[in-house]
């Protein structure tokens, strides 16, 4: 497991940084946004996923399954219905990371950039919805992080239990109030979603 909690490090003002894209604030999503290109780090034959939509539920989070770049304690992931995302070059270079895991992250092979998250499971909660890090478009407008989930998960990759209150503190001077799993409606849409399986509610 790459190393990066432990080495994250701080802003130049001293603040614990989140991610490179927001830790000098948030900007606004454009609610006329419809979608872009999202492109992998790689300098040749990049792959290309165009997503044909706004963003949705956009966020951070500490969990340890998450791409993220070099050094963020936090990736930016965000919701989008699975039609509108499409491979658009270098398919070849694609592969799912943990083929067991619900989220299949469909990662490029050559420099490890996650593309897409997609859930095959059709009772999966979530399913027809992907997993995208729009800060891999060029593209400004998507939807703003609004929240950040599995936050305590950071401990688990290695951030000392002692920085916990000062990132807390960090997140909410962002504006993203911090959840220990995920935002409180996302939990009662999972809920509902299971006590309509279980006959508990009307389908
Ligand atoms: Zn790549
Ligand atoms: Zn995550």
């Amino acid at each position: 497991m790459r190393d990066r909690g432990g080495n994250a490090g701080q802003t130049t003002d001293g603040k614990p940084s989140i991610h490179p894209a927001i830790d000098n604030g948030i900007t606004p999503g454009n609610g006329d946004f419809s979608g872009g290109t999202l492109s992998c780090k790689c300098t040749s034959k990049p792959v290309k996923v165009r997503v044909g939509a706004q963003t949705a539920h956009n966020h951070a989070c500490g969990c340890s399954k998450c791409w993220k770049p070099q050094g963020a304690r936090f990736s930016l992931v965000a919701v989008v219905s699975r039609e509108a995302v499409s491979v658009a070059e270098n398919e070849d270079k694609l592969a799912v990371v943990d083929s067991s895991a619900p989220i299949q992250r469909h990662a490029c092979t050559e420099c490890g950039t996650h593309m897409f998250g997609r859930i095959e499971d059709e009772s999966h909660p979530f399913h027809g919805l992907d997993f995208v890090h729009t800060e891999l478009s060029s593209e400004r407008g998507w939807s703003e992080p609004k929240f950040a989930a599995f936050v305590s998960s950071i401990i688990e990759t290695g951030e000392k239990p002692d920085n916990m209150d000062k990132i807390r503190g960090r997140l909410r001077e962002l504006g993203l109030t911090p959840y220990d799993v995920l935002a409180p409606e996302l939990m009662d849409a999972i809920s509902t979603h299971k006590a309509k399986q279980s006959g508990a509610l009307p389908a």
